[in-house]
């Protein structure tokens, strides 16, 4: 196997259940489980105490029902046009933040006949997802039609939970509860409030309400390492490592400039590895010699440009290092997903999200 992502389904569960006594956890596992394999993940929050899941598109939620997974799940991004149909028939609670898909959802279930579970999104100042304009309008829609729905959920997404300052969750959550307050006041009976994603589960107690939604936090990744520091300052811990091979082992002179562009030059006499592992794979091309991989020991940082599949490291002078051998690109006690965002200007949800399916990935 020319390269492969290992992911401890040991760690997601030590993750979930630092969490567990919360009220309820949820727990996210959209976008292929954060690129960690979905169906492994969703087993595994499960047995570790979470009691829902959540995904982004109704593919992701029908994929866990493919599998036999029967826990409560919610879809909550489904635009219009959507199977509605299929999400109802196979039991997938759905989010609503507008009148149109609402109806969409009330139709479907006119046709096949089964109830929708419902989750009424709030937009507490996002600006993104969930009702805002059309609350009135749209509130009038779900008391008119009580009777064709059950409101499960009520809920909300913050922006800035990662943020030190609390006063823009702090707003929002009053937003949330003045609309909650409406809703209750219009006769609507919501079962589960739920609000905080990982950074507000971790930087905002007073938010849980009766369950969160744990994301990144579950694979043992910090919301934002600038603000709250990184996986063991959390108390997380990371459950991806990856692995490639060294395709090619060899000694360049000072002075000589590796790959495209010609952009990394050799400081010194050196040993480069050629790494089976590009942007293709999902390495980011603009990653710099922040990131790299772990062998024998020793860090040995990226040199020149990434490419599409392949990329290409410093080992130092003298290196040990075999054509062959596997080098850790995500590791434990090398570099993290953390390192791969700051040398690619970006965030850790990026770096494991967007390790392509085609690199295999193997359960521990
Ligand atoms: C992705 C997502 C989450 C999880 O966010 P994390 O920051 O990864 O914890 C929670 N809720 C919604 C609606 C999301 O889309």
């Amino acid at each position: 196997m020319r390269a492969y992502v290992e992911v401890d389904l040991a760690a997601i569960k030590a993750n979930i259940q630092k969490f567990a006594k919360d009220p309820e956890v949820l727990a996210v596992v959209k976008a292929d489980a954060y690129g960690h394999g979905l169906i492994p993940v969703a087993t595994a929050a499960l047995e570790a105490g979470a009691s829902w899941l959540g995904v982004a598109l109704l593919e992701e939620a029908l994929a866990l029902r493919a599998a036999g997974i029967t826990a409560p799940v919610i879809a909550w991004l489904t635009p219009p046009g959507e199977n509605f149909a299929q999400a109802l028939k196979s039991q997938i609670d759905l989010s609503v933040p507008s009148v149109k898909i609402c109806e969409e959802i009330l139709d479907a279930a006119h046709r096949v006949g089964i109830k929708p579970r419902i989750h009424l999104e709030v937009d507490t100042g996002m600006h993104r997802g969930g009702v805002l304009d059309e609350w009135d309008a749209l509130l009038e829609l779900l008391v008119a039609r009580k009777s064709e729905y059950e409101l499960v959920g009520f809920w909300t997404h913050f922006a800035r939970a990662d943020e030190p300052s609390e006063s823009y969750t702090e707003l929002a959550l009053t937003v949330f509860e003045e609309k909650l307050t409406l809703a209750r006041a219009a006769g609507l009976a919501p079962a589960i409030i739920h609000c905080a994603n990982s950074a507000a589960t971790i930087n905002f107690p007073g938010s849980h309400r009766t369950m969160v939604r744990l994301g990144i936090a579950t694979y043992g990744l910090s919301p934002d390492v600038t603000t709250m520091g990184n996986s063991s300052d959390l108390g997380l811990t990371p459950a991806m490592s990856i692995y490639a091979k060294l395709q090619l082992v060899k000694s360049v002179r000072k002075g000589d400039a590796i790959g495209y562009g010609g952009v990394g030059v050799a400081t010194q006499d050196t040993t480069i590895g050629v790494v089976v592992m590009g942007y293709s794979d999902g390495i980011p091309r603009g990653a710099d010699s922040r990131a790299g991989v772990y062998h024998d020991g020793k860090r040995a940082p990226l040199i020149g440009r990434v490419s599409m599949d392949q990329c290409v490291v410093d080992l130092g002078p003298g290196s040990r290092a075999s054509a062959g051998d596997y080098v850790a690109l995500i590791s434990a006690d090398g570099y993290t997903a953390d390192d791969w965002a700051a040398a690619s200007n970006t965030i850790n949800y990026e770096i494991v999200t967007r390790i392509a399916t085609r690199v295999p990935r193997k359960y521990l």
